[in-house]
């Protein structure tokens, strides 16, 4: 359905954020996207999303593909009309509209009926959105804003969803809400999805297939339960170790020492 291919990135003509990265989303699948900081995630998904441009940012090789189709040259609004949705790291709401505006501004491209029957249906998958229908988004807790920025995506009838960072500094139980009902939607309406997170543990248990990207590469990639398994993935994004878990600064010192690819 997705289809990267060779992408490099440039930042101001100069800085590589990314390099020579190819992946697959299958239709139908969840995906997984993981890598520490700075490792490149976030260009990826603006790279797809055709929103380089706004930080002058640039592909200047390789290809994107959606269902056979080039994307590299398509506006962003032309992306979003296509069915790509992204979820923003740090979700980026209409701080002083209501939750109900906000979702109303992801539904921009659809009818007024059509808008309200989806308005149900995402406040029905969550009741705290519903809750707090009236009141203005900068005020909820960021729960509540991630789960209205995915309400928000939805709105536009996504044929593939795709997520930055949604469990960044939440509380363990929203981030069980929330990928409860990413699951559920992928399960219940086939619902594509490419998850990019910092936490491995957690993505690689909802995702099919997962890709790991360091310093701008894929380093690795392989079925989820594979590298769940695989001794480096649980050394260095899961923090065990020969069944004991190693601290952070263990790990960290590690992984400067360790190279996956030559
Ligand atoms: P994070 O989880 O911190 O967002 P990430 O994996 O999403 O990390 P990116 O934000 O894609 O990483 O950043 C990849 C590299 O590109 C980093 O070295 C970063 O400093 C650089 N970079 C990101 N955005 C810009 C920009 N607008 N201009 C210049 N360099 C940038």
């Amino acid at each position: 359905m997705l289809a990267l291919k060779n992408v490099q990135v440039l930042y101001d003509r100069a800085i590589e954020a990314v390099r020579d990265v190819s992946l697959d989303v299958p239709p139908g699948t969840i995906v997984a996207l993981l890598g520490s900081n700075g490792a490149g995630k976030s260009t990826i998904l603006k790279a797809i999303s055709g929103i380089l441009e706004q930080e002058d940012g640039e592909i200047v090789s390789g290809g994107i593909h959606f269902d056979g189709e080039p994307l590299t040259k398509q506006s962003a609004r032309a992306i979003i009309a296509k069915g790509l949705i992204q979820v923003p790291e740090g979700r980026q709401l209409f701080a002083t509209l209501t939750v109900e505006e906000n979702l109303l501004m992801g539904g921009f491209t659809r009818s007024r009926a059509d808008c309200s029957e989806m308005i149900e249906r995402i406040y029905t998958m969550f009741p705290r959105v519903k809750e707090r229908r009236t009141q203005i988004s900068g005020y909820l807790s960021g729960g509540e804003q991630q789960m209205l920025a995915i309400g928000r995506a939805l709105m536009g009838r996504p044929r593939l969803l795709m997520l930055d960072e949604p469990s960044l500094g939440l509380a363990p139980q929203i981030v069980d809400t929330i990928f409860e009902t990413v699951v559920g939607l992928n399960r219940d309406t086939g619902l594509t999805v490419l998850l990019v997170e910092q936490n491995a543990q957690l993505a690689l248990q909802v995702a099919s297939y997962g890709y790991i990207i360091e310093n701008g590469r894929i380093v690795m990639d392989g079925a989820a339960e594979k590298l769940l398994a695989n001794d480096d993935v649980q050394e260095f994004y899961l923090g065990f170790s020969g069944g004991e878990r190693k601290s952070m600064r263990d790990v960290k010192h590690y992984k400067r020492r360790k190279r996956w690819l030559s």
